[in-house]
């Protein structure tokens, strides 16, 4: 592929322009990091208020599968990347047959589709050296009857359109899962081993056209109610040889899949013997998302480069700089229960308060409606040590009321 260089006027005059499905949050982000590069942006959304299409220079208000839509898109972009993961295969299909798409159908699609991911993250398991927990696939309900003993107590997952713990169901025995299999709809799931976690990791790759990889470094992600809450990025967030471990698996996972663009993979670290998190903690790969990911956002103000600059780089065939880490790093996520009091009560949070912390950086994400588990913006802390973000971390949380201190 021949690099999309930002700045230079096409032929008929017009600026390169990035397409992005998805007007989220992601694509928001994404948006302003081509534009602070010179590109123009296109977003596809059909909702007119999208956080992307805010931002964006061009907004086509369609669905996913509209064509009219797609011919749109196309005509107006040189390169196109998601932000979303449901973004319908068939539709990043047909963009691909005429422009660069990064990443491609084939790799969304497996990670929207909790049966073809962990398949394909347990084939790859002897060469990333990490598998998934074990699990069964739940097709009909007699698939029950035959789930092995080590899938319980487990959690049935359904197995497509699930996020933030969402259509997850935690069982103990058959039984419940033949009730909880029918409360999810009797829809194709998965039944996991409920493991017992020591921590949660997730790391961040990019990887150009060119076979080009670069990783950020190991976020440590602590989850409240199955929506991340809090990542914390510095030296000695976890032990060196657990983050060696999935530093290499995630290299080996995008390697594998032929993976183009930003790819975040998630990894439980189980208790060790002694039920603790130490080095020889076991590790299994919960799973990836073909996009950029909020345990990645840190990057934003404690990096070098940041997740988005490397989803706009590996999708215009730029180069891939390795990633300088330069500020110990937390992220807290902001909900929209920041923005409620008692019975839903709207309320102002203190942003005077949380401003006046040094290291501290504001993000949020344009959206008009604060609803609780919405996720509304985040704050990035960065420090020069890892106890001095923690302290302003602690503070931030404590004016914010989130769940963590
Ligand atoms: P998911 O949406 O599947 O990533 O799940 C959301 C969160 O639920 C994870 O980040 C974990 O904190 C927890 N969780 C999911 N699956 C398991 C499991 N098999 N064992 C223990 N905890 C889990």
């Amino acid at each position: 592929m021949k690099p999309i260089y930002p700045g230079a006027a096409l032929a008929d005059g017009r600026q390169p322009t990035l397409g992005v499905m998805g007007g989220g949050q992601l694509g928001r982000m994404f948006v302003q990091a081509a534009q602070r590069m010179g590109y123009f942006t296109v977003v596809l959304d059909a909702d007119p208020a999208s956080p992307a299409g805010q931002v964006s220079q061009y907004h086509i208000a369609a669905d996913y599968l509209d064509e009219q839509g797609l011919a749109q898109l196309m005509q107006r972009s040189a390169a196109i990347t998601t932000e979303f993961e449901n973004v319908p295969a068939p539709a990043l299909m047909t963009l691909g047959a005429h422009r660069p798409v990064a990443p491609n159908a084939e790799c969304v699609a497996i990670a929207q589709d909790r049966r073809a991911e962990k398949a394909r993250l347990a084939e790859l398991a002897a060469r990333s050296g990490v598998g998934p927990v074990p699990y069964a696939v739940i097709e009909k309900a007699v698939d029950i009857t035959t789930v092995p003993d080590d899938c319980l107590p487990g959690l049935l997952k359904t197995a497509t359109l699930g996020y933030d713990g969402k259509g997850q169901i935690k069982v103990n025995t058959r039984a419940q899962a033949t009730i909880a299999w029918k409360q999810l709809g009797g829809v194709p799931c998965v039944l996991e081993q409920l493991v017992p976690l020591a921590a949660e990791c997730s790391v961040i790759v990019a990887r150009g056209p060119d076979d080009q990889m670069v990783s950020l470094p190991v976020a440590r992600n602590t989850h409240v109610n199955g929506i991340l809450a809090v990542s914390e990025v510095f030296e000695g967030n976890l032990p060196a040889a657990l983050k060696d471990k999935v530093q290499s698996a995630t290299q080996v996972i995008a390697q594998e899949l032929g993976y183009v663009g930003v790819l975040c993979v998630e990894f439980f670290i189980l208790q060790d013997a002694a039920g603790q998190l130490s080095a020889d903690s076991p590790l299994a790969v919960n799973e990836i998302a073909p996009r950029p990911h909020n345990s990645g956002h840190w990057s934003m103000d404690g990096c070098s480069i940041s997740q988005f600059d490397l989803q706009v780089r590996a999708l215009c065939g730029l180069p891939l700089p390795t990633p300088r880490q330069h500020s110990a790093s937390i992220m807290l996520n902001l909900l929209g229960d920041v923005w409620l009091g008692e019975g839903d009560t709207p309320k102002a949070p203190n942003w005077q308060a949380v401003l006046a912390l040094p290291g501290t950086h504001l993000h949020l994400y344009g959206k008009l409606e604060a609803r609780r588990g919405r996720k509304m913006g985040h704050l990035n802390i960065t420090a020069d040590t890892p106890e001095a973000a923690r302290e302003i971390a602690r503070q931030a949380a404590a004016v914010l009321g989130l769940p963590w201190a």
